[in-house]
């Protein structure tokens, strides 16, 4: 293996970085884990690690670090644009992310999953597909465990799903999935990639190395998305949930159908799916798409459709409480996400929004919660700038309260059939939560504690 007896520097203490680290360290290299915080301010236990024989390098970063390094490994923390990562290069250092190592150790066919948005979802719906198949599947990358811990642990007939965000793919070389998906691209971690340009041909990096065997899956409906295909060399697999496409997945008369070679499948109706909203039918189509040439039957995926309720916080049905359904969206941490749950439902929609504010224009949100909302209950940091910004939208019945718990009190002795209460709080959760999976959690709790 290309790694034994090289010298490496992995980049960034956390969950990838360490995993990355014990992994080539296994492999017979030598293997230096660096980060500029302290010891005791990293959260992880690196004690497993030092006994491996990884050494650790904690705290100011500088240029002796690259004395004899071979390899350069980068955690999705670490941007390619970072002073040492910059000194790696002139001295003509090979800088990779841990998803290319996790590439080059991978034995079985990868599916990448890409896009500013639903990422997560679409990866795990695929992985619950491939499993509902019968075959052996790993799902990884963004999600829990690192991409290259999970490849060293799938057996030789099993399958990869893994999300990629363009972090990882800032340090892609050789990375080439079976099957690559872009899903959309709006403009996101600007300040990190510098221009929205370089944004776009970062995740155009997931489908660059792939040739006429491979598939890569582009949203027919996003135009710059579309015009991704004049740079592939794969095949082409466009979805579209507004247009028949004459190949492709796409959605006709509110049922999923695939065109390819000619013959057509029909897979599921749009009201059996089983996750909400305009924007989950196009990562289910993504889905179907990867599926179908994976070889999975139509039936099979429908089934799988039908069930899959979504992945935790992202408008994840609750519990109903005397007749009114509560739904968990804590992901949505911006006005754009509170949108997409807001379009999921027809109306009747009691909110609960607020936190830490992003500063973000309101125009669009407030624009489609005047049409969606019965009451906008509104709670932390943003409550001010919401109230105005829903005042000025000419918005009725908004509420402020001074805690999340009064937020779910005061949406449970409003609400009444055929109302739902959606927490979608279009704003970051650190002023009282530590992150979103939190607050989430804590909603879900309030709620229980409801009946
Ligand atoms: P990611 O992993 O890319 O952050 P998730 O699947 O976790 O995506 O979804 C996060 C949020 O993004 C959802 O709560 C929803 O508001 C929005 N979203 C999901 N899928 C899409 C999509 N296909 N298009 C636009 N927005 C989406």
């Amino acid at each position: 293996m290309e790694f034994k007896g090289k010298k490496v520097l992995v980049l960034g203490a956390g969950i990838s970085g360490i995993a990355v680290a014990r992994i080539i360290q296994n492999l017979k290299a030598e293997v230096i884990l660096s980060d500029t915080k302290h010891k005791n301010e990293i959260k992880h236990d690196l004690n497993s690690l030092t006994d491996a024989g990884v050494r650790l390098a904690l705290g100011p970063q500088d240029e002796c670090l690259l004395k004899d390094v071979d390899y350069v490994v980068l955690s999705p923390g670490i941007s390619i644009y970072s002073p040492l990562v910059e000194k790696a290069k002139e001295q003509g250092i090979t800088v990779m992310s841990e998803i290319e190592v996790a590439y080059r150790l991978c034995q079985v066919p990868l599916v990448a999953i890409t896009g500013t948005n639903g990422k997560t979802t679409t990866t795990t719906l695929i992985g619950e597909i491939i499993k509902a198949a019968g075959r052996e599947v790993v799902v990884g990358g963004n999600i829990g465990l690192a991409l290259s811990e999970e490849v060293c642990s799938v057996s030789k007939d099993g399958l990869v799903v893994a999300e990629i965000s363009s972090f990882q793919l800032e340090g892609a070389i050789d990375f080439r999935p079976h099957i690559a998906a872009v899903l959309n691209l709006t403009p996101d971690h600007i300040d990190r990639h510098r221009s929205m340009e370089n944004y776009q041909l970062m995740k155009e990096r997931i489908f660059a190395n792939q040739t006429e065997d491979d598939y890569v899956i582009l949203n027919y409906d996003d135009l710059v998305v579309r015009h991704m295909a004049d740079r592939a060399s794969s095949q082409v697999v466009f979805f579209s949930s507004r247009t028949e496409l004459p190949s492709g997945v796409y959605v006709k008369d509110g049922v999923i159908k695939m065109r390819w070679n000619g013959e057509t499948t029909t897979i599921s109706s749009i009201n059996d799916l089983g996750i909400k909203g305009a924007h989950n039918v196009e990562n289910a189509l993504v889905a179907c798409g990867a599926a179908y040439f994976l070889g999975v039957k139509a039936d099979t995926i429908a089934e799988v459709l039908k069930n899959f309720g979504g992945v935790e916080h992202r408008i994840e049905p609750v519990l109903t409480v005397r007749g009114v359904p509560y739904y968990n969206d804590s992901k949505a941490t911006n006005p754009e996400s509170a949108i997409k749950a807001l379009e999921a439902f027809d109306g009747n929609i009691i909110l609960i929004a607020g936190g830490r504010d992003k500063n973000t224009d309101l125009t669009e949100f407030m624009t489609v919660a005047k049409e969606k909302l019965d009451y906008l209950i509104l709670v932390g940091e943003a409550k001010t700038r919401f109230a105005e910004a829903a005042d000025k939208h000419g918005i009725e019945n908004v509420r402020l309260v001074n805690d999340f718990s009064s937020a779910v009190e005061l949406a449970y002795s409003l609400a009444q059939p055929p109302q739902v209460v959606l927490l979608s709080p279009a704003c970051a959760s650190y002023d009282m939560f530590n992150n979103y999976e939190e607050r989430g959690k804590v909603f879900k709790e309030l709620v229980h504690q409801l009946q």
